[in-house]
């Protein structure tokens, strides 16, 4: 668990997978999702019960349980005192706090879709409030998250992928850029006409981006940033070389074509659990990885 606590109120909330860099507390105080830096402290309490120990005690008097001193388990951080504390402590060793975090409310609201203007939903991934679309199944991701939640799945892919090489498939039709229909989608916060963008400049996924209000992704583009992610992405300073930005256009095709191939088998649905709703599937994929 990472812990973060308000000095408000004192509620407390685990973002241990939460990537957004801040949080709202039910109090409506925001609190700041980074790391705390832990400190040295006396064990004045059992980690179990609460109940007050004498110092340098093996054994709790009161619940019998062990009192965990070793250095390399106290990876949970106190967030009111900061002390170490064992993973799988109830209470601070240190202040005596009950560890009970909450859940963590996302602000989101309905948005007009760009795309059909239906009135999209907000949900939520790893903390980052997005607004999915129900009648054209286009996804609205607000300000900046989109590139976090794409490089943070693609890294957690890469770190986790135990499928090992890919096999060959044929290329995605409509991945080349060229080939996609021109379309002008409207912010559906401010009704400017968005920008047109290549995604990473090798992904043949074109996104549609206001500058000022977030990105949309139509339903056939969503299809291909899953391949994306599922090859592990790549960083655009990698792809330097029209070889190297080919390969990386084949290893999302690849994964993409896999991804088509679990969807038509049915597999999708255990992924999704929607019964095989794909483009539920990328939300749904994002949250897999992503906790
Ligand atoms: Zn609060
Ligand atoms: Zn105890
Ligand atoms: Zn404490
Ligand atoms: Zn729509
Ligand atoms: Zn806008």
């Amino acid at each position: 668990m990472r812990l973060i606590a308000c000095p408000n109120c004192h509620a407390q909330y685990d973002v241990s997978n939460i990537i957004a860099d801040s949080v709202t507390c039910r109090c409506g105080e925001r609190l700041e999702n980074k790391p705390l830096q832990a400190v040295d402290a006396r064990i004045h309490r059992c980690g179990s019960c609460g109940a007050q120990i004498v110092p340098d005690t093996r054994l709790c008097a009161y619940c019998g349980s062990e009192i965990i001193q070793d250095e390399a388990q106290l990876s949970l951080i106190c967030p009111e005192c900061l002390a170490r504390n064992a993973e799988i402590s109830r209470f601070c060793t240190a202040c005596g706090i009950a560890f009970d975090p909450e859940p963590i409310h996302v602000e989101g609201r309905e948005l007009p879709c760009p795309a059909c203007s239906a009135l999209m939903p907000p949900r939520q991934v790893a903390g980052i409030g997005l607004n999915e679309c129900g009648g054209c199944n286009g996804l609205w991701v607000p300000g900046e998250n989109f590139d976090l939640l794409v490089s943070r799945a693609a890294d957690a892919r890469r770190a986790r992928d135990t499928e090992g090489a890919p096999a060959p498939a044929p290329r995605v039709k409509g991945a080349n850029p060229a080939e996609q229909r021109v379309q002008y989608r409207k912010c559906p916060e401010c009704d400017a006409f968005m920008q047109r963008r290549n995604y990473r400049k090798s992904s043949g996924v074109i996104i549609d981006v206001c500058r000022d209000h977030g990105t949309w992704l139509d339903a056939d583009e969503l299809e291909r940033i899953a391949g994306f992610i599922l090859s592990g992405g790549t960083p655009s300073a990698a792809l330097e070389s029209e070889h190297e930005r080919a390969r990386a256009e084949a290893d999302a095709a690849v994964a993409f074509a896999r991804l088509r191939g679990q969807r038509e088998r049915g597999a999708m649905g255990q992924i999704s659990g929607t019964g095989g709703d794909f483009v539920g599937g990328l939300v749904n994929i994002l949250t897999r990885i992503l906790s």
